[in-house]
């Protein structure tokens, strides 16, 4: 306990106006939060790391359909206790995460006598804070019509965002989807591309004193999922989705029966940009929601889709990429859009025992709609609603399948929430796994829903064969996601492609490759997602190197730590996985110039004989045997649009 300091300051002016303020600090004491109210201001939280500002006087509070909860708010009494827990996880970036913070509970009181309270947990890197209502004036529900929750950055920020597109707009108008062009770099007061602020998670530069990362987690069907509102003078504030999302359907403004509570809101500060790829906090914070009703197995698949397009949907090239998934060694292979009408159920049935004897699973593509969306690929209608869900999903039982890719749910209202929800629920009474593409970002659902697997909700693969302005910039978006997407939640990238085109006979037309072999290791390892359907193609098995096939066959997809060992938002990034007892270091450059850098690896113990795959000038690769020398250090080049990776 004496590591926690609470303290409540009243400073009187006029006794009708007092000021209040609690200080808590993380159990390593750098980390320190302030939380201030005085009735003739909103009540505010200011964040310092190592004495520097990292957020100013931030707004608390919230308005509501029973009262306001954010004018003349009195501090009424808080409470600190600490928080020393362990919880296992199989499919994020950790396997053991070991809890510690320190939690303030702020109890605030309105003019009208109404009652909230703002919970705080303060670790050593993230504070994490959520409102809880209790039932009051015999009300048991709430509709929250606007929340001024904030985040005040100091004015030498410069931010590194992805706009929120506007709603209904896209291919067959499935937007929003969070597949947008980030920005680097920036200053705070450009605006947002499309005006509607910026999706979740949202990584800020404080000049020279450090970085933080913003994002929400626990989110589920007891809310919608949030937005970031830029504001003058260096204030961003929660937003609430659009009104035009789900073609006009469902509220924008979420409900809480009550007592209840909001999802919780998380800062990730440090002065150097580890903490922010290392941190657990989106599951530190949030519980199981139910019990997974198997062991479920992930693992690597392939995909035909992703090279052989629509095309590939038949059933001889199904079973030709079963095939290949055996010879692999990988655990599944997704069957993507058509299968309904090109393959048909009886045969995908066929094809799943044929896998099956093969020991590979099959995961089954589906259209959500509904009526939110355009999106025309079957299966269409079997996803929207409870009766059509459980009904195929108690063919999927009886088929074998290992889970599903439902795509186009472009929404954050609470409405589509609940549809992200309860297709998960259903389909772990199924013992189904669960992937969403055209969506969200998930936000702690991998502890949440024990049969979730990842979202895409990032600019994918499918850009990448879309479009050979992607390509150019491939390396620079794998330099962004390690700090920003993908440090919050598991990411489907279906990347790792080992073909120079992406067409089937891998020949000079369409999108063309500019990134290495090598670099398509790293982001296997670089991209985390517990299960990986790789952009790798049969003809990969002859056509690329066998030292890369090689790799591709025992790269893990479950990791039980990570590393951040350099780099920065958009430039270059090396960060080390470990799996088991083997650490696996992953690099890769967006940097016109090549990277030469010396890097600590103090995982191995000196002597130890690595295997190290790199790139000369020419981007073409090798793999070599090093030994590790004393210093536990190593030179290593990185050209431009090229990959490094260290095993060992
Ligand atoms: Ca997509």
């Amino acid at each position: 306990m004496k590591k926690i300091i609470s303290t409540l300051l009243a400073s009187c002016c006029l006794t009708s106006l007092i000021a209040q303020e609690v200080v808590v600090k993380g159990p390593d004491e750098k980390l320190q939060l302030v939380v201030s109210a005085s009735p003739a201001e909103k009540p505010s939280y200011s964040i310092t790391y190592n004495g520097k500002a990292m957020l100013e006087k931030s707004p608390l509070g919230m308005n509501t359909n029973i009262g306001d909860f954010a004018k003349g708010m009195k501090l009424t009494g808080h409470t600190v206790t600490p928080i020393d827990t362990v919880y296992h996880q199989d499919r994020i970036k950790t396997s053991k995460v070991h809890y510690q913070a320190n939690e303030l509970i702020c109890n605030f009181e309105n003019p009208k006598g109404q009652k909230i309270d703002v919970v705080f947990r303060v670790s050593n890197h993230d504070v994490a804070f959520r409102y809880t209502l209790p039932r009051q004036d015999g009300k048991g529900s709430v509709t929250v019509t606007a929340e001024e929750t904030g985040f005040r950055f100091p004015q030498q920020t410069t931010t590194f965002l992805c706009p929120q597109s506007d709603a209904m707009i896209g291919w067959k108008r499935t937007k929003p989807s969070y597949e947008e062009e980030y920005r680097v770099d920036v200053p705070m007061n450009e605006p947002s591309r499309y005006g509607h602020g910026y999706t979740f998670p949202c990584l800020f530069r404080i000049g020279c004193d450090g970085w933080a990362l913003i994002s929400e987690t626990g989110v589920d069907s007891r809310y919608c999922a949030s937005r970031l509102m830029g504001k003058d003078g260096g204030l961003y504030t929660i937003g609430f989705p659009q009104e035009g999302e789900y073609n006009g359907n469902g509220t924008t403004s979420p409900g809480i029966s009550l007592p209840g509570e909001t999802p919780w809101r998380t800062i990730t500060v440090g002065q150097t940009l580890a903490p922010i790829v290392e941190t657990t906090i989106p599951y530190d914070v949030v519980e199981p929601l139910y019990e997974p009703s198997r062991r479920y197995v992930y693992g690597r698949g392939t995909w035909s889709w992703i090279i052989g397009g629509d095309n590939s949907m038949n059933y001889d090239e199904q079973k030709r990429y079963v095939d290949f998934a055996a010879d692999m060694g990988y655990e599944s292979v997704l069957v993507d859009a058509w299968w309904d009408s090109r393959v048909g159920y009886e045969r995908i049935a066929e094809l799943a025992r044929y896998a099956a004897g093969k020991g590979v699973g099959l995961y089954l593509w589906y259209n959500s709609n509904g009526y939110w969306n355009d999106a025309p690929q079957g299966p269409r209608g079997r996803m929207h609603n409870t009766i059509a869900r459980h009904r195929e999903m108690k063919w999927m039982k009886e088929t074998g399948i290992r889970g599903i890719k439902v795509d186009f749910l472009g929404s954050d209202k609470q409405q589509t929430m609940q549809l992200y929800e309860d297709i998960l629920a259903d389909a772990n009474d199924y013992g189904l796994m669960v992937i969403y593409h055209g969506c969200t970002l998930p936000r702690g659902w991998e502890r949440m829903y024990p049969n979730f697997v990842a979202t895409e909700a990032v600019l994918a693969s499918e850009n990448l064969h879309f479009s050979q302005k992607s390509c150019d910039a491939e390396a620079f978006n794998a330099c962004l996601h390690p700090f920003i997407r993908n440090t919050v939640a598991s990411m489907d990238f279906g990347g790792s492609a080992l073909n120079k085109y992406y067409n089937a006979k891998n020949e000079p037309r369409g999108s063309r490759r500019v990134t290495s072999d090598v670099y398509a290791l790293a982001t296997a390892v670089l991209f985390q997602s517990p299960v990986q359907h790789f952009a790798l193609t049969p003809n990969n098995l002859t056509d690329a190197p066998a030292w890369a096939i090689d790799f591709m066959k025992q790269v893990p997809a479950t990791w039980d730590d990570v590393r951040f060992i350099d780099g920065y938002p958009g430039k270059y990034v090396i960060l080390a996985r470990r799996h088991g007892d083997k650490w696996y270091v992953a690099g890769v450059n967006a940097q016109q110039e090549t990277l030469k850098t010396e890097i600590t690896l103090p995982m191995w113990a000196s002597g130890t004989e690595l295997q190290v795959y790199a790139d000369d000038k020419e981007l073409q690769g090798e793999v070599k045997s090093v030994k590790l020398g004393k210093k536990q250090t190593m030179k290593v080049t990185i050209p431009c649009n090229g990959g490094l990776l260290i095993v060992g």
